[in-house]
């Protein structure tokens, strides 16, 4: 079962030039210069004559159970296949809970999750969703945290939106803590991750919550940072104190006042802000509504996965050079999340690998050393996709 990837133009995401890489076990094995140093009895050898090789997009927010239901039960979004995931070349997931946590909760989440790693996929989760109190499965954030294997951190809890619980900033405190303190005691991440909504406040309770308390800065993960221009401009300085931010890269319109995900990265980085607290997730099954000034829902689209292979494809085209922009969708995520053997293309790493072809497009997907997508054709399929 060892499969030896010659002559691949790797990106860890620094370039490493030209590489041979052993996999075997699920694991990357070796990664060298010289081939007769991976030599092994019985390898299969695949020729990736040049082409880019790139760790696995690790999307740090997904609605896995399918999130949405803001306008009526028909718009509750269905589970995300298996598929979904692996043909856009996210090869690790975290699932959250969104709007809908009273329907959904953390049972059917872990569910979700554990049916996902059976399938192959890298799958986590966080426990709760928009609302206080949390919704948990043992009643505690931190417990869920110590004791629930996939549960890495609390998220996504809503603030700054009508669709928010309104958490005080004592109450926004006590979840952080939780989360913070969980995460001590497992060494998981530990984080509180916060979607911001539109409302004018933005990050007001984050800029408190840092100066009013002990907590690092590290816990307060917030995500969709790009959907107003004055929110991104607040992120970009609570990451100079230590946050960690998430742009989010759903489709932005031309008149619209948001940042599309490939203008807020290049902004950011531009800026000469720390490189390592930036991420890009999908959003992926969550639902893009538009509200009137009622709350009322007016349309809706449906996250996708792709969403982040479209963004890299964007970045690349616009000449940003892929070791720069690489780490916000592999190693920054893997490092926030302490997930310490993803992210990146190593000895001792999972061997989650895609490989790029000259239009920048991903032709191939290998998760834990299988190849789930070949020369663009999904391989594996999960228990009830359709072949055709
Ligand atoms: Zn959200």
């Amino acid at each position: 079962m060892l499969k030896l990837l010659s002559n691949a133009h790797v990106y860890a995401p620094e370039d490493l030039g030209i590489c041979h890489i052993l996999v075997g076990g699920g694991r990357i094995l070796g990664v060298s210069r010289r081939k007769d140093e991976l030599a092994a009895a019985g390898a299969t050898e695949c020729d990736l004559d040049g082409c880019r090789l790139i760790p696995g997009f690790i999307d740090g927010h997904t609605h896995v159970t399918g999130g949405g239901g803001e306008s009526g039960f028909r718009t509750r979004v269905p589970p995300l296949p298996l598929g979904h995931f692996t043909t856009a070349g996210v090869t690790s997931v975290v699932g959250v809970l969104g709007t809908d946590d009273t329907t959904r909760d953390t049972r059917s989440l872990l569910a979700q999750v554990r049916g996902l790693r059976e399938e192959g996929l890298g799958a986590w989760c966080h426990t709760g969703g928009y609302h206080v109190p949390p919704v948990t499965l043992t009643g505690s954030v931190r417990d869920d945290i110590v004791f629930l294997d996939p549960v890495i951190g609390v998220g996504e809890l809503a603030i700054s939106d009508h669709r928010s619980s309104q958490p005080t900033l004592n109450e926004l405190l006590r979840i952080a803590s939780d989360a913070h303190v969980g995460g001590m005691i497992t060494g998981k991440a530990g984080i509180l991750h916060l979607h911001l909504g539109d409302g004018e406040r933005g990050m007001d309770l984050i800029r408190r919550a840092l100066a009013e308390s002990e907590l690092p800065a590290r816990v307060f993960n917030p995500t969709h940072v790009n959907r107003r221009k004055a929110l991104f401009e607040e992120a970009m300085q609570i990451a100079q104190q230590g946050c960690t931010v998430d742009i989010t890269a759903f489709p932005v319109a031309e008149d619209e006042d948001a940042w599309a995900a490939e203008v807020a990265l290049g902004m950011y980085l531009d800026a000469g802000l720390p490189a390592e607290r930036i991420t890009i997730s999908s959003d992926g099954g969550g639902c893009l509504p538009v509200f009137n000034e009622q709350g009322e829902m007016l349309q809706m689209d449906i996250g996708r996965s792709a969403s982040l292979k479209e963004t890299l494809r964007e970045l690349l085209r616009n000449g940003r050079p892929l070791q720069t922009v690489l780490p916000a969708f592999t190693s920054n995520v893997a490092a926030i999340l302490r997930l310490h053997d993803r992210g990146r293309i190593g000895g001792g790493f999972v061997a989650d690998l895609l490989v790029l072809d000259a239009d920048h497009n991903i032709s191939d997907v290998m998760i834990a050393g299988i190849w789930h997508v070949r020369h663009g054709e999904q391989q594996v399929f999960g228990q009830f996709e359709s072949r055709s």
